[in-house]
């Protein structure tokens, strides 16, 4: 039997969310616990330069993770390496169990277990991650000033990240396997009135080609879905826009959830339809998706949770 561990809060994730909530519960005396996941510091520690975070002007993304870490711990939450793999949500205090074999009972619960881009799975997509392929356009469209772009997948997503895109790029290139759109009918006008946007119908994403040395991606190789010819595009960036999945396992048959499986919150406020349980981050926002968005909730989930806290006293 492992120990259990008891805490006012316990918060699950170490992203943005989970570490600002970290520091504002903390600083709150709740003593939180917090529980950093498979992935300690979350997403952006697969990512290379981060520059719209408020402070710094250019930061590698695992080393903004490093410091939210050690100023949630700086204001006394207690951080374990451990990852949930239950959660108990229908008696008080609520009941999580840990990877490790430890049970984390908890008076309120900060889901941030943020959300997870879609990958096509191929080994030169992961090879450029960060170098060229990324799936947020908010974050990394900048970087492509004046440049040539692919953009792959054909629902909303992709409309608006190619949309977005053209803001940067000299042209953008969205590769679609067939030849009409699932996204939303207005966001098609949009698309295709653009002139710096060009849609290549029955196409699939091959594989995608650059140097070693820089690592940098140079093109992609395209497949025709009905006559499996390969054409090359020459780009400078790739964006999979094929949808994103939140990280909703904990939770997803217990909470009400929307827009795709989101963690549904009420408006203005991180509470969740259970009282004490409340949601922060990627797990609730189909829309923002940024670090400073998600630490912003984390912030607020804090709150709420003391607010909730000292209504029980
Ligand atoms: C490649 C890339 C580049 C990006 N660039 C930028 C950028 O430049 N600027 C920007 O603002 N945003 C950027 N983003 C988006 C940003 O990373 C996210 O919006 C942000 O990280 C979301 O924070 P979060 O705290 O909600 O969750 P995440 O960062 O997704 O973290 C989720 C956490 O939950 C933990 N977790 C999950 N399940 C469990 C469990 N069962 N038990 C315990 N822990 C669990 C994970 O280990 C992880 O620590 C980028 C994203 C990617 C993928």
């Amino acid at each position: 039997m492992g120990e259990t561990k008891h805490t006012k809060v316990l918060i699950i994730g170490s992203g943005p969310a989970g570490y600002t909530a970290g520091v504002y519960a903390s600083r709150a005396m709740l003593e939180p616990i917090l529980v950093q996941g498979i992935e300690p510091g979350g997403q952006l520690t697969t990512t290379t330069e981060v520059e719209n975070y408020p402070g710094f002007t250019e930061v590698q993304g695992p080393d903004l993770m490093i410091k939210m870490q050690e100023h949630a711990q700086a204001m006394g939450c207690e951080i374990i390496g451990d990852i949930i793999t239950e959660l108990d949500t229908s008696r008080r205090p609520f009941v999580a169990k840990g990877d490790s074999g430890t049970t984390y009972t908890a008076d309120a619960v900060i889901l941030a277990t943020g959300a997870r881009a879609k990958w096509l799975g191929m080994e030169s997509e992961e090879k450029f991650k960060g170098f060229g392929v990324s799936a947020c356009a908010t974050c990394d469209g900048f970087f492509y000033r004046g440049q040539e772009i692919v953009v792959i997948g054909g629902g909303n997503t992709a409309v608006e990240e190619a949309l977005f895109l053209t803001n940067f790029a000299s042209k953008v290139t969205l590769i679609h396997r067939r030849d009409e759109l699932r996204a939303e009918k207005i966001l098609q006008d949009r698309l295709f009135k653009n002139e710096k946007i060009e849609t290549l119908w029955f196409h699939e994403l091959e594989e995608v080609i650059g140097t070693e040395s820089p690592l940098g991606v140079t093109g992609v190789k395209v497949k025709h879905t009905k006559t499996g010819e390969i054409n090359e595009i020459p780009c400078a960036g790739v964006f999979v826009a094929i949808g994103h999945a939140p990280a909703t396992e904990l939770v997803k048959d217990v909470l009400e959830t929307h827009n795709g499986g989101y963690v549904k919150v009420e408006a203005g406020s991180t509470r969740t339809s259970i009282p004490g349980i409340f949601a922060a981050g990627d797990l609730t926002d189909h829309v923002y998706r940024q670090a400073v968005t998600s630490a912003g909730m984390g912030c607020m989930a804090a709150l709420d949770a003391e607010k909730f806290l000292a209504e029980q006293e």
